[in-house]
C-alpha cells in the first residue's frame, strides 16, 4: 500500500456557491420540512434560479427578505421573523419542521436566528419544531449547507431505547432511488439501517452509543462531530462511488456488524458485476484522459479516486475546499500519493491548469465558461451533487457524466 496522499494547504480566493444551495436538494429530500431563508433579494434569486427547474404545487422553501430598514437596524427583525413564521405556519399546517436559514446579510447584522428558533419552537410547540443553521457565503461552500442543516438536527434526535442493539445510520442526502437500493442491500445483509436525513419525520431517528455512522457524503464534518458527541461511532470508509468504492463502503459497514465476507460477496455479486460491465464501456472513452478538479463540492478526492482506479484516467490536480482526514482518510490511501490541494487559491490554480491543459476540468459554473472559451472541456461540479451517482446501479451513469463532455469535445474537433 502506498503512503496516503499529502494534503497541501493553499488558502486564497475561491469561486464557489454558498451553503444556501443545499436547500435545492434538501427540500426535495426532507418532505415535511420547510426552509425559510432570512436573507436578501440576491439570496432569493440564487435559490429560485437554482431550484427553478423543479416544479412543485407548493414549494417548500422561501426567503424572508431583509429590507434596508432591517439592515439599518431601524426595524425589529426578530418581531418581523415571528410575524412571517406565524403567517407561514397558519397557511401551511403540514410543516412539521421549519429551518430558519441564515445568510450573509443576516450574519452581517448579527441577527440571532438560534434565539429566534428557540422562541418560535416554544410558540408553536406541538405543531412545528423550528431550528436554525447558516448558509452564508461568508463562511460556507455549497455542500456545507447540508452539513450545517444536518448538524442542527442531531441534538434534537431522540435517544434509543435502553438496551437497543447496534444499528447503522447512513448519513448524507441521497436520491430516493439510491437510498432504496442501499436499504435493500443492508436488509439482505441483515444490518438494521436508517438514513439521515430521512424522507419524513426527520426528527424521529434515534441516535446514541449503539449507533454506527456510515457517511454517504464526504462533506459532513460538523454533522459527524455532532453525532459523535451523542455517542455514535464512525465507520471510516471510501465513498460509494463506482463499483469498487461501493464495494469498499458496504464491506466497511458489514465488518462493523460482524457479517462474514462470503455473505457480502453473495449479496453484491450481481449488482457489482453490472457496475463493472457499465464501467468497461466508458473506460475506452475516459482511460488515459487527463482530469483536473477545482475545489467545489468536497467530493473531489472521491471522484478522482473513482476516475483513476476504475476508469484509468490520469489525475492532473485535485483541489478541494476542505479535506477532513477523519472522513477522507480511506480515500487518501487509494490515491497513490497524489497530493490534495486544500482551499486552493483560484488564480494560482487557473495558472497551473492553463499550463497543464487537461482533457477535462471539473469546476464551478463561474469558471466553466471562460475555460471553455480557452478551448478546455469542462464538467460542472454541481451536476455531480445533484445527480444520483452513488451505488452499483449508478456507476455507469457517473462515468457517463465525465464521458459526455469528452465526447462533445471530440465531435467539435471533427
Ligand atoms: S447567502 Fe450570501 S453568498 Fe449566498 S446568495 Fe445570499 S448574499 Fe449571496
Amino acid at each position: 500500500m502506498t503512503a496516503p496522499s499529502p494534503v497541501i494547504r493553499d488558502p486564497g480566493q475561491r469561486a464557489v456557491f454558498c451553503g444556501l444551495t443545499g436547500i435545492v436538494w434538501l427540500h426535495r429530500k426532507i418532505e415535511d420540512a420547510f426552509f425559510l431563508v432570512v436573507g436578501s433579494r440576491t439570496c432569493a434569486h440564487l435559490i429560485q434560479s437554482a431550484a427553478g427547474v423543479m416544479i412543485f404545487a407548493e414549494p417548500r422553501f422561501a426567503t424572508a427578505i431583509l429590507e434596508e430598514r432591517d439592515l439599518a437596524g431601524m426595524a425589529d427583525a426578530q418581531e418581523e421573523i415571528d410575524r412571517v413564521v406565524a403567517r407561514l405556519i397558519e397557511r401551511r399546517p403540514d410543516i412539521r419542521l421549519l429551518f430558519l436559514v441564515g445568510s450573509c446579510p443576516s450574519e452581517v447584522i448579527k441577527l440571532d436566528l438560534a434565539k429566534a428558533a428557540e422562541r418560535l419552537s416554544r410558540a408553536h410547540a406541538g405543531r412545528t419544531r423550528v431550528l436554525s443553521w447558516s448558509g452564508s457565503g461568508i463562511e460556507t461552500t455549497f455542500t456545507q449547507g447540508e452539513d450545517a442543516c444536518l448538524a442542527s438536527l442531531v441534538p434534537e434526535l431522540p435517544a434509543p431505547l435502553a438496551g437497543a442493539s447496534p444499528d447503522l445510520l447512513v448519513v448524507g442526502a441521497l436520491a430516493d432511488v439510491v437510498e432504496d437500493q442501499f436499504a435493500r442491500l443492508f436488509d439482505q445483509l441483515g444490518i438494521p439501517a436508517r438514513f439521515l436525513p430521512s424522507r419524513r419525520a426527520a426528527l424521529e431517528t434515534p441516535v446514541g452509543a449503539n449507533t454506527r455512522v456510515l457517511l454517504a457524503q464526504p462533506f459532513l464534518s460538523d454533522t459527524l462531530t455532532a453525532l459523535e458527541r451523542r455517542g455514535a461511532r464512525h465507520i471510516p470508509a471510501p465513498f460509494p462511488l463506482g463499483a469498487e468504492g461501493t464495494t469498499a463502503w458496504i464491506r466497511a459497514a458489514a465488518r462493523a456488524f460482524g457479517i462474514a465476507s462470503e455473505v457480502v460477496d453473495g449479496a453484491i455479486e450481481l449488482p457489482r458485476a453490472r457496475a463493472h460491465k457499465a464501467l468497461a464501456r466508458q473506460r475506452t472513452r475516459i482511460g488515459g484522459q487527463r482530469v483536473a478538479f477545482f475545489p467545489d463540492s468536497q467530493l473531489e478526492p472521491s471522484l478522482a479516486r473513482f476516475l483513476k482506479e476504475e476508469l484509468n484516467a490520469q489525475i492532473v490536480e485535485i483541489g478541494t475546499p476542505y479535506c477532513d482526514r477523519r472522513i477522507l482518510g480511506p480515500e487518501l490511501q487509494r490515491l497513490d500519493g497524489l497530493p490534495i490541494h486544500e482551499g486552493n487559491d483560484v488564480n494560482r490554480q487557473l495558472d497551473r491548469v492553463r499550463a497543464a491543459r487537461p482533457d477535462l476540468t471539473v469546476c464551478g459554473l463561474g469558471l466553466a465558461n471562460p475555460l471553455e472559451a480557452e478551448g478546455l472541456s469542462t464538467k460542472w461540479a454541481i451536476e455531480l451533487v445533484f445527480s444520483p451517482i452513488q451505488g452499483f446501479e449508478q456507476a455507469g451513469d457517473l462515468a457517463e457524466l465525465f464521458a459526455r463532455p469528452l465526447a462533445r469535445r471530440d465531435r467539435l474537433a471533427v
